[in-house]
């Protein structure tokens, strides 16, 4: 991310792009440019040799017009409150889009979790939570994993809050561990429901997904589980890439024995059954059929969009496609399933979680991954067909159509409520 990107300018600018699409007013964008409450906290953290650290934090609830605010909690060195902001925001349209009963929010701690011992880590989490324990709840606003934070950090929330309160608030955040009412679906949610995505737009576009080729940008756990299903969807993965490089192989890659190279030595590249080396640059240009990005924001741009040779794109990762490359796509006819589609299926589960928490625990497995994918298909043909039938698709890409959905939502309730 260069030092002049400001994504909160970003989603500003993407919120006045959907609201003249839809026709509403100043009124609406106003309303939903800002956040309804951003909490900024200052935080002591007493660290191992004895000394006491300043961290900020921020949580940024941006709207709660469909339901309590949800939205990760991210530790990273570069988090700061417009990055927190415009988050918070996309996960407004994210939920919206999706059908859920949440409203968007997003929290972050700038800190470089590497240099903290699991007790700092602890601490800075504990003095996060008691610090925002006031406006999160159950039905209030729910947080979960981001960047940087994990099963762990939500199972020290969820105590920290459970203490404070004199309770067991099991549904005060999703994305625990299985022992403390998380599931086990939640942890290949995203990849999966990338890969129904991709699917379903391949039905679109190819007839089917069986026999086409997919390339996947970052081996985490978006990418990896992205991989594994479309590849028992019967697609053929022909390349995987991690920070260090990718490797390709046009016979299609065995994406369990490169997950095990990767957990062994630390990444794809020692993967030996391959035809050649990659780098991500060129994995991103392939001769395939469907390209996941599913590692950081900004890979395609409009540098590289004209020599994307993929039909269908599926954004795994948040933010993968600039602006003006998708302009370039769109005129060559791609198909881009945007990230608040592609991705939602962490926030899908995580709902099913906080329901199934809510409930005393209920629900299996198999019916947590089959509500998913229901879920995942509806949402996707939701969007297809209002971006087929309403907008100019040589004009506009699926994203268009699912921010036009997602606001016009978000939008109804306000109404109803008497907001505006
Ligand atoms: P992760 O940390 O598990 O994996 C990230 C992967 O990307 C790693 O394999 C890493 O080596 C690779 N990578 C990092 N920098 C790279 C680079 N410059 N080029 C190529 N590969 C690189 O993270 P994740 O949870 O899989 O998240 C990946 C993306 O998916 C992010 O954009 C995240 O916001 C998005 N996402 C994740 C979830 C989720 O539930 N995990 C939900 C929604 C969105």
């Amino acid at each position: 991310m260069s030092v002049t990107h400001d994504p909160y300018e970003e989603a500003k600018k993407q919120l006045r792009q959907t609201i003249d699409l839809l026709g509403l007013g100043d009124e609406v964008y106003e309303a939903l440019a800002y956040p309804e409450r951003l909490i900024r906290v200052r935080l002591l953290v007493k660290m191992d040799d004895g000394t006491t650290k300043t961290f900020i934090g921020w949580r940024s609830e941006h709207n709660s017009a469909l339901g309590p605010y949800k939205g990760g909690v991210r530790y990273h060195p570069q988090t700061n409150e417009h990055e927190v902001i415009a988050l918070s925001m996309w996960m407004t349209w994210k939920n919206a889009l999706a059908g859920l009963p949440y409203g968007g929010g997003k929290g972050g701690i700038r800190v470089d979790p590497k240099k903290l011992s699991p007790g700092e880590l602890e601490r800075l989490s504990r003095a996060y939570f008691a610090a925002i324990a006031d406006v999160v709840g159950v039905d209030q606003d729910i947080p979960a994993p981001d960047v940087y934070t994990n099963p762990q950090t939500m199972a020290w929330y969820f105590d920290e809050y459970s203490r404070i309160k004199r309770g067991q608030y099991f549904g005060v955040v999703t994305g625990k561990p299985l022992e403390l009412g998380g599931l086990q679906t939640r942890v290949i949610s995203t990849g999966y429901g990338t890969a129904v995505a991709a699917r379903e737009a391949a039905k679109k576009v190819f007839g089917g997904v069986e026999g086409r080729t997919v390339a996947v940008q970052g081996f985490g756990n978006a990418g990896y589980y992205a991989a594994k299903f479309l590849s028992e969807m019967g697609a053929i993965v022909v390349a995987v890439s991690d920070s260090k490089g990718g490797i390709y192989n046009s016979k299609g890659l065995n994406i369990e024995e490169v997950k095990k190279v990767k957990d062994e030595t630390g990444s794809v590249i020692n993967y030996s059954n391959i035809e050649r080396k990659i780098t991500n640059e060129e994995l991103l240009e392939l001769d395939v059929d469907i390209l996941v990005p599913a590692a950081i924001e900004n890979v395609i741009t409009e540098e590289n969009a004209d020599r994307i040779k993929a039909k269908v794109i599926a954004e795994a990762a948040n933010g993968p496609t600039t602006p003006e490359a998708e302009k370039v796509l769109t005129s060559k006819g791609i198909v881009v399933v945007p990230d608040i589609l592609a991705n939602a299926g962490g926030v899908i589960v995580s709902h099913i979680e906080w329901v199934n928490n809510r409930m005393g625990g209920w629900i299996r497995e198999e019916e947590a991954k089959a509500r998913l994918e229901e879920k995942m298909v509806n949402n996707f043909h939701a969007v297809w067909d209002y971006w087929q039938k309403k907008l100019d698709t040589s004009k506009y890409n699926m994203r268009a159509a699912a921010y036009a959905i997602a606001v016009e939502r978000v939008y109804r309730a306000m109404k109803l409520r008497g907001w505006i």
